[in-house]
Formats: C-alpha cells, structure tokens, sequence
C-alpha cells in the first residue's frame, strides 16, 4: 500500500491501515488523502536572502564631519 496521511492526526504513514503516529485503525473501505496528492512542493527552492549587515556609520555620518581628519 502507498503512503498515506492519517485523517486524524495527519501524520504520514509509509503503508498499513494503522498509523504509526497516533496509533488509529483505518475503516475498511476508507479512501486515505495520499501525500504525494498533497500540494506539489515549489519547483525551485525559495531562496531566502539574508539581511544585509548593517554598515556602520562613518565618522562624517555621526559627527558631520571628521574629527580624526
Ligand atoms: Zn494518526
């Protein structure tokens, strides 16, 4: 049997009619989601960008002008 998703916990179970997770029996007859119907992952990966550091301020910023010049 193909992988399932337990209709009361939603774990996925790899096979059997009991599930692995919270230990429920399927009901003969009854139809399990599978998961491989479940939404389709995105193609590409989403690319998180990270913050760019914060630049530190130079010296004209802080004091309008450069007292170490
Ligand atoms: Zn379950």
């Amino acid at each position: 049997m193909a992988a399932w998703i337990c209709p009361v916990c939603e774990g996925v179970n790899s096979g059997g009619r009991l599930c692995a997770t919270c230990g429920e029996r399927l009901p003969d007859g009854f139809v399990p989601r599978s998961p491989t119907r479940q939404a389709a992952p995105p193609a590409t990966p989403t690319v998180v960008r990270a913050p760019r550091p914060p630049r530190d301020p130079s010296p004209e910023e802080i004091f309008g002008s450069n007292p170490f010049r």
